[in-house]
Parts: structure tokens; C-alpha cells; sequence
């Protein structure tokens, strides 16, 4: 018997709940190796390693193997250690964090910047200190928008009122009804995560101007990707200079793990100031910020993988858009591919994995609405054509097995 007040019951009742309705989610154990990718070792569940193909990383680049980046980081903990032990405000603040947002500012044209531990952690208190401090704010937010954007304008208070996903004609008719005295903050993504969805940037920023809206763009599916030396969708549309706020991840194209907002300097001084997840939290290592400042090197740098990057996505497609598999349209790195049944993404999955020595994880309720889970597959400079077969003859053979036809897209975002 439990020796405990409180009985396990109802974690495994939850459980359980999770298990039926098929989104308990099991993580599975893959290992990288500088030089492999997109070959990994994953770790099976009796132990034993299998070498698989990774196409679900969002480490877009391959720069958490890149060499100078490893270098960096390794000299950094020579340098200054393993942590910083501190908060920014207690013993936290590392020249190289100053550096690295100074460099970051710089990339999205901005005033200021300011690192957090997770892009999750900038877009919850970046929203949860603006929704505060700006005059009657209404927020504005994409019907897509993420988690992090969600959890952080609730956290602020301030009414949120949403769009259906990228409608200019839905915003204005929500931004005309507003009153006048309040300030409307929009919130959007440029490159939406799970459909692969561009935003359209111009048509929000014009709208933002005529209603005089704070504009806050989460970049991180699109820095170091697109647009001149990969400062963003934004700044491909010339729109940066227009967006109030920018918000990236050191995670995904930079291939290490951190996140920060780019601003007006007055904007990011009051979230500094104010933003509990900022103040009351230790700050990365330093070797995470010199490694970040070198990626950025590389990214501002990297047209080349920027454009194998591009060759890949349209191999990729042509290849899956041949095969008759039901495709969300696109031009993105992000490719979904629709299943809408949590059961079938699963098993497909699972396929892939046990059969063919693929992996991609199925993606299920609450990441995405319930009836629209699907497979997230994204290209990178290193899938070449041999890995892009394999992927296409894997995909056809379950999707005869499993019915998929290419009709089935709805549900998509
Ligand atoms: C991944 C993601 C984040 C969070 O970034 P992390 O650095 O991984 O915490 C924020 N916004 C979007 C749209 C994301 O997909």
C-alpha cells in the first residue's frame, strides 16, 4: 500500500484517458552524430541501437553538428565553465549574453534584443508584459498562433480576440469593431509550424498601420532560412522594419537551444525589467551564447545551405507530390502529410520506424486539432536523393496499405 496522502489513481486514471483516445506519447531516443546526419542511433526500446533517418528535426541547417560550432561551444566551457550561476540580475549576466543580443538586434535591424531560455519562454513573456503595459490592450491572434503566444497572451490579461488562420478580411473586420481608445497588438506567426503556412506579412503590417496595431511575429520556424543573411520571412518582405517585435529560437536553424525577442529599445527594456520568466530564472551558459554568436556567423553567411536547403524541399515534394500522397501545398521546409486519424498516424509511424528505418513522429491532438494529425516531415541540405527514394517508396507502400488518398487534406490548420 501507498504510504502517501494523496493515491496514484488518479494519474493512471489520466493516463489511461491519454492511452484511449491514442495521444499518450512515447518519446523515442535518437542519437545525432556530428558527420551522420541524417543517419542516427536510435535506441530500441530492449536497448539495442538501430541506425535510423531522421526527417523530423527541426534543426533545419544541421548546425548543432556543425564543426565550428562544436569548437566554439567546447572552448567556451574551457573558458568560462559549465553555468553562469545566476540569474541575469544576480550574477547571470555574461559578456557573451550582451554580445550575442547586440549581434541579434543587429541581424533583424532592431534597436535591442534580449536572450531567454526557450523561444517558449521569450513569446511567454514577451505577450505577458506587452498585453500589461500597452494602453487598453486588445490582443489580436492567429487561430494558429503557439503554444508559447497562447499561454503568454493569457498570462497578461489583456482580452484576446482571434483570426481565422492568415484572413486579412477576418482581422480588419475584428480590428474596425474595436474601441477607440484601445491599442490592438497582433500576433502571428511568419511560417506556421505545423501546416506550413506563410503569413501574408505586407497585408498585416498595412492593417497594423491603419489601426495603429503593435505588430509581434514569431520568426522561429523561418530565421536563418529565408531572406537576406536569414534574417527571416520579414525581412524577405521587406516588412521587418514595419513588425514591433521579433521573436526567433536559438533552437531550431541555430541548432542549440535559447530564444530572444528583437525590438524597439524601450519595448525589450520594460520585458527585462518585468517579465517573471525573465527575472526569476538562471541564464544560459555562456557557452550557449558563444555558440549561438558563431551560428549566427554561419547563418548570416550560409546562402549556400540556404539554397541545398531549397533543392532538397523541391526534390522532396516532387518526389511525395508524384507518389500521389496527400500533401499539404507548399513551398516551405515544413512538408505535412495528412493523415487525420490518431490511430494511423501512429501505426504509420510506428512503420516507418520498425519496417523501414525511418523516423518521423506522428503528430497528434493537442499539438494539432483533433481529426487532422498527421506526419511532419522536414527536408534538410543533408537528405540527398538516395534518402529521398527511400522516404517515397516507405510512404507508398503504407499509404497503399493504409488507403491514403490524396483527397484527404482537410483539417489542415
Ligand atoms: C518551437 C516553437 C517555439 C518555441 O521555441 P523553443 O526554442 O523550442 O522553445 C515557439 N514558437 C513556435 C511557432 C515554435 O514552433
Amino acid at each position: 500500500m501507498s504510504r502517501f496522502a494523496v493515491s496514484d489513481r488518479p494519474f493512471t486514471d489520466r493516463l489511461d484517458v491519454l492511452r484511449t483516445e491514442r495521444r499518450y506519447r512515447e518519446f523515442r531516443s535518437i542519437a545525432m552524430q556530428p558527420g551522420a546526419r541524417p543517419l542516427a542511433q536510435w535506441a530500441r526500446g530492449d536497448g539495442t541501437p538501430r541506425e535510423v533517418t531522421v526527417w523530423c528535426s527541426n534543426d533545419y541547417l544541421g548546425l548543432s553538428q556543425h564543426p565550428d560550432v562544436i569548437r566554439t561551444v567546447a572552448d567556451a566551457v574551457e573558458l568560462y565553465g559549465a553555468g553562469v550561476g545566476g540569474t541575469r540580475n544576480i550574477a547571470g549576466t555574461h559578456p557573451a549574453h550582451v554580445a550575442l543580443e547586440t549581434a541579434l538586434a543587429d541581424w533583424h535591424g532592431k534597436a535591442a534584443a534580449l536572450v531567454f531560455s526557450s523561444g517558449w519562454v521569450a513569446n511567454l513573456a514577451a505577450l505577458s508584459v506587452l498585453g500589461k503595459v500597452l494602453p487598453n490592450c486588445v490582443i489580436l491572434s492567429d487561430a494558429g498562433n503557439h503554444n508559447s503566444m497562447i499561454e503568454g497572451m493569457k498570462r497578461s490579461g489583456a482580452p484576446v480576440q482571434i483570426f481565422r488562420h492568415n484572413d486579412l478580411a477576418h482581422l480588419e473586420d475584428l480590428l474596425v469593431r474595436l474601441p477607440k481608445k484601445s491599442t490592438p497588438l497582433i500576433a502571428f506567426e511568419s511560417l506556421y509550424s505545423m501546416d506550413g503556412a506563410v503569413a501574408p506579412i505586407r497585408g498585416i503590417c498595412d492593417l497594423a498601420e491603419k489601426y495603429g496595431a503593435f505588430t509581434y511575429l514569431d520568426e522561429v520556424h523561418a530565421v536563418g532560412l529565408y531572406g537576406p543573411e536569414g534574417a527571416g520571412i520579414a525581412a524577405r518582405e521587406g516588412q521587418a522594419a514595419r513588425i514591433s517585435m521579433i521573436q526567433g529560437t536559438l533552437a531550431k536553424s541555430f541548432g542549440l537551444v535559447g530564444g530572444y525577442i528583437a525590438g524597439s529599445a524601450a519595448a525589450v527594456d520594460v520585458i527585462r525589467s518585468e517579465a517573471a520568466s525573465f527575472i526569476f530564472t538562471s541564464s544560459l551558459p555562456a557557452y550557449l551564447a558563444e555558440g549561438a554568436q558563431r551560428s549566427l556567423e554561419i547563418l548570416r553567411k550560409a546562402d549556400d545551405l540556404r539554397a541545398m536547403l531549397q533543392r532538397r524541399i523541391a526534390e522532396t515534394r516532387s518526389e511525395l507530390e508524384g507518389l500521389d500522397l496527400p500533401l499539404l501545398p507548399g513551398e516551405t521546409q515544413i512538408l505535412p502529410l495528412m493523415v487525420n486519424d490518431p490511430e494511423h498516424v501512429k501505426l504509420a509511424a510506428d512503420l516507418l520506424l520498425n519496417v523501414y528505418g525511418i523516423y518521423i513522429q506522428p503528430i497528434n491532438y493537442p499539438t494539432v486539432p483533433r481529426g487532422s494529425e498527421r506526419l511532419r516531415i522536414t527536408p534538410s541540405p543533408q537528405h540527398g536523393p538516395a534518402h529521398i527514394q527511400a522516404l517515397g517508396q516507405a510512404l507508398e507502400e503504407i499509404g497503399l496499405e493504409m488507403g491514403w488518398r490524396p483527397g484527404q487534406r482537410r483539417g489542415a490548420g
